[in-house]
């Protein structure tokens, strides 16, 4: 039976360093809707050319386009397999996480943890501004976090209630962080 985590956190709280180690250590099949989207820019697919103007901005790609390309992951992975996946990157909107619950629960598939890292401002910006991606200019980064703000932060409170949150520290070394969420998530892994 399949199972997910959800990774939520600002741009630059790690969530894509933290997923990829955990699928590696673990067996998930990790999804990262950013690494898909840029991926489908770069081949200029359909969905790459109407995503790319968003990304350019640091806004986010409209909800509908984007619950299309989760739901039918999850329809072709429920057929084909019975991992445990990750989310990286999604859901980042309230509609998001409504649209996911609906497509999981038609599926008999668990949402078993939401993990937040949670990393201050100050950090983020210092990260992002080592990291050099095309969308991490100072403007951008700032767009950026005003997005997550907005858009993304009343998650936590979704989830919080849902008793799925688990928050994490992420301001600190990689291997802490990395550390404290396998012992959070330990029964699952
Ligand atoms: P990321 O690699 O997660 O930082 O995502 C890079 C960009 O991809 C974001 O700034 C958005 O433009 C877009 N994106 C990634 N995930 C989503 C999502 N769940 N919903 C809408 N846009 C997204």
């Amino acid at each position: 039976m399949l199972n997910v985590i959800i990774f939520l956190g600002s741009p630059g709280s790690g969530k894509g360093t933290q997923a990829a180690k955990l699928s590696n250590a673990f067996n998930y099949k990790h999804i990262s809707i950013g690494d898909m989207l840029r991926n489908n820019v770069e081949r200029k697919t359909e969905l790459g050319l109407k995503a790319s103007g968003f990304i350019d901005s640091g806004a986010l790609v409209p909800d509908d386009l984007i619950i299309q390309v989760v739901g039918k992951f999850f329809e072709d992975s429920a057929s084909s397999s019975d991992g445990k996946i990750i989310l990286d990157g999604f859901p980042r909107t309230e509609p998001q996480a409504l649209a996911l619950e609906k497509i999981i629960n038609n599926l008999g598939i668990a949402l078993t943890s939401v993990i937040y890292l949670n990393v201050t401002d100050d950090e983020v910006i210092s990260r992002l501004s080592e990291r050099g991606r095309e969308d991490d200019s100072p403007e951008l980064v700032l767009n950026r976090l005003n997005v997550y703000r907005n858009q993304t932060e009343p998650l936590l409170k979704y989830y919080s209630q849902k008793n799925l949150l688990k928050e994490i520290d992420g301001n600190r070394f990689p291997d802490l962080v990395f550390a404290e969420i396998t012992e959070l998530i330990g029964v699952e892994a």
